[in-house]
């Protein structure tokens, strides 16, 4: 039987073996360790990536996690502490980033009306009856012309009424439906294709779907020397704001439309005199304003004569020179100069490329929509057979339902689904 070996030399190699075995271990556990820190060092890295403030626009530094579960947690900007959410899947974010920038998109209003006339309060009526978010925009006191207009007798329903007295009858009933009226002054509109601005002269810039513009007009004037010159010192615009002033005096009134008519007759109760002054030999005023004219006994006619010259002394007008049809000028004493000759449209908000007719009228469809899709013009800016205030209310109740459904279709994007079928 062979002895073991228990040589010196054997025994020398049995700790050389356990300090190999030792090494080999120290340095499985230092890697394992090392291993550890660097898995830890990528978490923490992938950690510190997720807490980066990276939407943190206004200063772009880290954020602390506030809060924290599956999905997502809260951040806070270590800088100017503003809190938001980080949705930890990817496809949460794309998710969370197209409803931000859907709602970015969406403009503030449905609808948004310029003007606050019969025709703007009329469209008024009618979007928020159809529920749309409405806003109209009206610098002065809404009403417009009609608020100025002493007697209205031919609006349905109502044999006589105020002028002012139908305006406020208007803004009560939009007011009840929860109209919103911003006292603003609109100066520009920018048409888009999603939606439209209207910047305010106030800075402020409104967005909607649709705009309604309905900014009525101005009166015209002669374009005789004397004429701007006396400007609130004998010469006007409106009789029902200044007639009074030349109560028992004598007075010219210019044109021979309706409102010539009218203003006449009206003026004929406070004045001593009225000179009706027309550059044509008939009336363009309807027949039943002729009739009553006729039989006003203080109107004295002059027809086929134009005023050429409004003169004045150091209080105010005194007297007009006037030209007849042979082409002989006389001087007439007056006190007082009205001239109703018309009006201009006020086309200045009208945006570049709207299609209008030389006069400065906007032309537009049967729905009072420009050829701008979604820009709709109502009232006295549009053209058509004739201005009236009734014809003005029906202008807006048509361009607000019209409009509603513009909003409709741009809000559920069927738009261009329903113009291909068409
Ligand atoms: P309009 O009907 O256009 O009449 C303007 C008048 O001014 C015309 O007679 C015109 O003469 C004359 N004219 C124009 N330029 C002139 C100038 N440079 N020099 C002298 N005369 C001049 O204007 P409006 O009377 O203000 O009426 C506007 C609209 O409102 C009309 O559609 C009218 O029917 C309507 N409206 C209705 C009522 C009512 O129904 N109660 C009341 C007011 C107004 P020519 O005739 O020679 O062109």
């Amino acid at each position: 039987m062979r002895k073991r070996d228990t040589t010196p030399q054997d025994n020398r190699q049995q700790p050389l073996f356990s300090w190999t075995v030792f090494q080999l271990i120290f340095f499985q556990i230092a890697l394992q360790n090392y291993c550890v820190y660097i898995i830890s060092e990528m978490n923490s890295l992938a950690k510190s990536d997720i807490i980066a403030c990276r939407r943190c626009d206004d200063c772009g530094i880290r954020a602390d996690v506030k809060s924290d579960n599956e999905e997502v947690c809260i951040l806070q900007c270590s800088i100017c502490r503003k809190e938001y959410p980080f949705y930890k899947s990817p496809r949460e974010e794309r998710i969370m980033r197209a409803r931000i920038e859907k709602e970015k998109a969406r403009p503030e209003y449905d609808i948004v009306i310029i003007g606050g006339g019969p025709a703007g309060l009329s469209a008024g009526i009618y979007a928020m009856r159809a529920a749309m978010k409405t806003v109209l925009v009206e610098k002065g006191t809404p009403g417009g012309q009609m608020a100025i207009n002493k007697g209205v007798e031919n609006y349905p329903g109502f044999i006589d009424i105020n002028g002012f007295d139908l305006s406020d009858k208007f803004f009560q009933h939009a007011k009840a439906y929860g109209l919103e009226i911003l006292q603003e002054e609109a100066i520009a509109i920018e048409p888009g294709i999603a939606h439209h601005e209207i910047r305010l002269a106030n800075g402020r810039t409104l967005r909607s779907y649709a705009v309604i513009l309905s900014p009525g007009g101005v009166s015209r004037t002669l374009g005789v020397p004397g004429e701007i010159e006396n400007l609130g010192r004998g010469v006007s615009y409106c009789a029902t704001c200044d007639g009074f002033f030349f109560s028992g005096k004598p007075v010219a009134v210019v044109g021979g439309g309706d409102t010539a008519l009218e203003e006449a007759i009206y003026l004929s109760k406070i004045s001593s005199e009225v000179h009706l002054i027309h550059r044509r030999g008939e009336f363009r005023a309807g027949r039943i304003l002729q009739q009553r004219l006729a039989m006003e006994p203080k109107i004295r006619v002059n027809m086929n004569t134009v005023v050429t010259n409004i003169l004045s002394n150091g209080s105010g007008v005194h007297s007009i020179v006037m030209r007849d049809g042979k082409g002989e000028e006389s001087e007439l004493h007056v006190e007082g100069i009205f001239i109703f000759v018309g009006f201009t449209p006020n086309g200045q908000l009208v945006p570049a490329g709207i299609a209008m007719d030389p006069q400065g009228y906007v032309l537009t469809d049967e729905k009072c929509e420009s050829n701008i899709p979604g820009i709709f013009v109502v009232g006295d800016l549009r053209k058509k057979y004739a201005n009236q205030i009734v014809i003005a209310a029906s202008d807006g109740c048509i361009a607000a339902l019209a409009a509603a459904r513009t909003v409709e279709l741009r809000q559920s994007g069927l738009e261009a689904k329903e113009s291909a079928q068409n």
